[in-house]
């Protein structure tokens, strides 16, 4: 109580000097609010992390109702009426407020009420982020994220430069220790790891346990001097003899993904973003590495979400900017046009056109292929239905994807599809890469025979780019096999690879299917190939893909294209 009296005597001035003295050496924001003034005392530091304009607010009480989470007001509106009128000396309240980017913080508000020199009913206390509290790790001893957010934001903003790296570490597959050896071993790794990490380091150097299964080393040491590339060698060194000496009990290893210079002018959550986009390069390339990050790299994946934000925005307005092209398909020997592949396009005003090669992966991520090859199997089909008429036995190649076989009910869509637009499910032919489908489960399998069964024919698209594989081309009983125009190049410059891919369509024969060879642009190409017997060609040779309307005046009014 004579703490209390001995402050009685201070001036307003000597108090907020005690706060902020105060202030330096703690993670709290200390205040002394005036119940008789409604005035509001805080330090500078509260004005860095709340939207108080000033370190002084008279009629605190309006600004303070923006601040307080609307819910949580009337509490402490009754706490403080309670401390006015004397009925409490104390406040002491968990509640919510809003921080400057107005995201929700718990924090815990106390304060003990002091009678000031002029008489006044002084609350004098600090308010704590309860998410704060939460900083340091049980399971490793290492502070946690929300700790490393505060050093990092201090850190960025006051002396960058003194920045060595910052390392993100991983491990490489901590779901399936989880799940396999239960959480106790992964707690054990987790030490184990987070052991590693301390002997290596020098102690100077902090390093944090972030969410799951990272860790955060952080040297603005610039003395310590050991590069981020030998540390995260002899870490990784320390790992796998520790997986040796517990006689592989328990095997992992860890991926690192490393910011060395760039510090100035961004704060905690873009590093944080940074290192997270490296270490994801890391594990992408196969794990048990380091990935220093890469500004090209990031700035192109920003530009696939970019895409990927422009793509979503047409497709909802009516897939506007997306356009299927049809690429000629002719028989052999006779050149006869009897059919074409539907090609999708895209552009945009911002990266012009914009090739499959890069956006269909983008959709395929994204699930926003199967919207987008709905649109192309419709756009197919109404097409295919028109030039039917001209050419009988005309049909229309739709590429689809790995995700719309196992992510939408195809069988259902094809269906629909060609009842709604009148034709015959022979005027379609499927069109699936390989790759994609190498482990077919007994699911697709039962796919593919409803379609045949129903007469859509298949074909095995990009043969010779993956794994080419006979078995898996009987499995399917594609009716026809397209060879990828890379394998034909292949084959047009070397003689080997010319015998293979005869022997290749005499096999691809012996199974009852047929064979399109892809990418002829040369007539000496044509040639060349014919001797190896194909029944199709498709190539730039007989027509590169064109809107529909080129098409039908290029192609469509003459019976054959040689
Ligand atoms: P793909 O299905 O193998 O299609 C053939 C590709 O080879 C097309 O490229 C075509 O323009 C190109 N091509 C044909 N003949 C020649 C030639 O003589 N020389 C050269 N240099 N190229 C030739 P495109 O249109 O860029 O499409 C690339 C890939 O994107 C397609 O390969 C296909 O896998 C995918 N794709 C295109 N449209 C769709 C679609 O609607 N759905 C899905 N899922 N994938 C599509
Ligand atoms: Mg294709
Ligand atoms: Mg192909």
């Amino acid at each position: 109580m004579e703490y209390i009296a001995a402050m009685q005597d201070m001036s307003i001035e000597q108090l907020i000097a005690v706060i902020e003295v105060l202030q330096r050496s703690s993670d709290a924001y200390f205040y002394i609010m005036d119940l008789n003034t409604d005035t509001y005392i805080t330090t500078r530091k509260m004005l860095t992390r709340f939207p108080f304009e000033s370190t002084v607010t008279e009629h605190v009480k309006p600004h303070l109702k923006q601040i307080v989470y609307p819910n949580d007001f009337p509490k402490l509106e009754a706490d403080i009426r309670r401390c006015i009128s004397g009925e409490q000396t104390m406040h002491s309240l968990e509640y919510r407020w809003f921080d400057l980017e107005h995201r929700v913080v718990w924090i815990e508000c106390k304060g003990t009420v002091i009678i000031g020199k002029d008489g006044h009913r002084l609350l004098f206390g600090r308010v704590m982020e309860l998410g704060r509290e939460a900083k340091a790790d049980n399971i490793t001893g290492l502070r946690r994220e929300v700790r490393f957010q505060y050093d990092a934001e201090e850190i960025l903003r006051d002396r960058p430069q003194t920045l060595n790296y910052m390392m993100r570490i991983g491990i490489d597959n901590f779901k399936e220790i989880n799940e396999k050896e239960g959480v106790e071993a992964g707690d054990n790794v987790l030490r184990e790891l987070a052991d590693c990490i301390l002997a290596t380091v020098d102690p100077k150097v902090d390093v944090y346990r972030l969410m799951s299964d990272e860790f955060m080393i952080m040297d603005a040491m610039p003395e310590c001097g050991k590069e981020a590339r030998t540390v995260y060698n002899e870490i990784r060194a320390r790992v796998a003899a520790s997986v040796r000496e517990k006689e592989y009990s328990c095997f992992y290893t860890i991926s690192a993904g490393v910011m060395q210079d760039g510090f100035e002018g961004k704060n905690a959550d873009t590093v944080q973003s940074l290192t997270e986009f490296a270490l994801n390069e890391a594990k992408r390339r196969g794990k048990n590495q380091m990935a220093l990050f890469d500004k090209e790299a990031y700035d192109e994946y920003l530009k696939r979400l970019d895409i990927r934000k422009l793509m979503r925005r047409d497709i909802n307005d009516n897939f506007k900017d997306f356009e299927v092209f049809y690429q000629p398909i002719v028989s052999a020997p006779d050149y006869r046009l009897i059919g074409a592949e539907a090609l999708l396009r895209w552009k945009c005003e911002k990266y012009g056109s914009v090739s499959p090669g890069v956006f269909i992966p983008i959709l395929e991520e994204s699930g926003l292929i199967i919207p987008v090859g709905r649109f192309v199997l419709w756009q197919a089909a109404r097409t295919c239905k028109k030039w039917r008429e001209i050419i009988p036995d005309f049909h229309i190649n739709v590429n689809l994807s790995y995700v719309q076989i196992y992510k939408s009910d195809l069988l259902v869509d094809v269906d629909k599809c060609i009842e709604e637009v009148g034709i015959p499910p022979e005027s379609l032919m499927l069109e699936l890469t390989e790759s994609g489908y190498i482990e077919t489960d007994e699911r697709t399998k039962e796919l593919f025979r409803e379609l045949k069964q129903k007469n859509f024919d298949l074909a095995l698209d990009d043969f010779g780019t993956g794994y080419s594989n006979m078995r898996y081309l009987q499995e399917i009983e594609a009716a026809t096999v397209k060879i990828d125009r890379s394998f034909v190049a292949q084959a047009l410059n070397n003689d080997n690879d010319y015998n293979i891919i005869t022997h290749i369509i005499d096999m691809v024969h012996s199974l009852g299917s047929s064979v399109c060879m892809e990418g002829i642009e040369k007539e000496e190409e044509l040639d060349r190939m014919m001797q190896a017997k194909p029944d199709m060609i498709q190539g730039y040779y007989f027509g590169k893909p064109s809107p529909a309307d080129r098409f039908e005046e290029q192609f469509l009014q003459s019976e054959k294209l040689r």
